[in-house]
């Protein structure tokens, strides 16, 4: 079968031709519906700092999938074959102190799946059974694909309550666009995002964002106090990991306002923390993950809504692996929001 490999420690990823496994105690075997691409399937494509210090090639890259069970594994006694599943990336160990108190979603032993580990971009794929989610057999194998992303996007948006609340996003990549759906399917209002790139702009537009800004050309602050009677938003939503627009969506948070990060900064940052969060009553969250099982019944049941508006962030889908990198390349050149393959039978 065709499989899209980290085959060496440098940049790229080769489309390679190797056995379909056989699943082991625990495990299944699936037929890949539908993958798509994470940030994190790119920074191992490019081979950043962080690929190098955790991923061991040769590797089956990818994660995020939609697949039909076609074997099952000695000892699996949930899933049969013909169910359609998804698959949670972190698989916990249920021992330490974070899985005992039920955190699982901060285990301090999480292995992850496609990184830890071969994953998905292939035809056929390996699933750990304790990590395997079981969808609705109407579900688009694309949406159903995409509930690992959309998943975080929920815990960031949901962290708090958000229906009828003033909402500023920052960082209108694809998760930031999955987290304006989010937002709007919840009842934000007004929902304004602010993302320097116009492809991105025009994307979170499409997908519902009710005002957009250029926060290279206008100032975040300035634009918020102005839609908001200068009272500022009630909820801050970071999805950009960009240092600046942290500080400017704290500025632009009402006091008493709720701010949930999930965008990853590449580098310690420095803030005024009295000013722009203790004096003013911040309510601060740092997102990771997604809470299991909780956000996945979240996330199926907003599908399931028809409330999302995922057909404009889908950007891209590939029939079969062939045009692997081009989709890399696309993506790195930010002009994607999520890319989905379907291998071809
Ligand atoms: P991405 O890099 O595609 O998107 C980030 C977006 O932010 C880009 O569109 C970029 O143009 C925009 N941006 C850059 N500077 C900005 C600024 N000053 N103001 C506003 N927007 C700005 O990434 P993604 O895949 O959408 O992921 C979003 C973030 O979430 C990343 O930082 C990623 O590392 C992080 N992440 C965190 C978790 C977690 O569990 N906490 C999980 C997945 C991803
Ligand atoms: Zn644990």
């Amino acid at each position: 079968m065709p499989a899209i490999m980290k085959t060496k420690p440098a940049y790229g990823a080769e489309l390679v031709e190797v056995d379909v496994p056989k699943p082991g105690p625990g495990e299944v075997l699936i037929r890949v519906l539908a993958t798509s691409i994470c940030g994190t399937d790119l920074h191992i494509y490019e081979w950043n700092e962080w690929a190098q210090s955790r991923i061991k090639p040769p590797q089956i890259m990818g994660h995020e999938v939609a697949g039909e069970v076609i074997e099952v594994g000695p000892g699996v006694e949930d899933l049969q074959e013909g169910d359609y599943i998804s698959a949670e990336t972190h698989i916990v160990c249920g021992k330490c102190y974070a899985c005992k108190h039920n955190r699982y979603h901060v285990c301090q032993n999480t292995k992850i799946f496609g990184v830890d580990m071969d994953g998905v971009f292939a035809t056929y794929a390996i699933v750990p059974a304790q990590n395997a989610w079981k969808n609705p057999k109407d579900m688009k194998p694309e949406y159903a694909s995409l509930q690992e992303p959309l998943g975080n996007a929920v815990d960031t948006v949901l962290a708090g309550p958000i229906a009828g609340r003033s909402t500023l996003i920052t960082g209108a990549g694809p998760l930031g666009l999955l987290g304006i759906t989010v937002a709007k399917a919840s009842g934000a209002y007004p929902v304004i995002v602010s993302e320097p790139s116009d492809f991105r702009r025009k994307l979170a537009k499409k997908v519902g964002a009710d005002y957009v800004i250029n926060p290279f050309e206008e100032d975040p602050v300035e634009v918020v106090m102005s839609i908001t009677d200068g009272a500022g938003v009630e909820v801050f939503l970071e999805f950009s990991g960009a240092p600046k627009a942290l500080e400017q969506g704290l500025k632009a948070t009402t006091p008493g306002g709720r701010v949930s990060l999930l965008g990853l900064f590449p580098r310690d940052v420095t803030l005024d923390f009295n000013n722009l969060i203790i004096f003013k009553a911040l309510e601060v969250h740092g997102i990771t993950g997604r809470h299991l099982w909780e956000t996945w019944y979240t996330v199926s049941s907003l599908i399931q809504s028809g409330k999302l508006n995922l057909d404009p962030i889908i950007t891209h889908k590939y029939k079969g692996f062939d045009k692997f990198e081009e989709a890399f390349e696309l993506m790195r050149a930010g002009k994607t929001g999520k890319v989905v393959f379907f291998p071809k039978e």
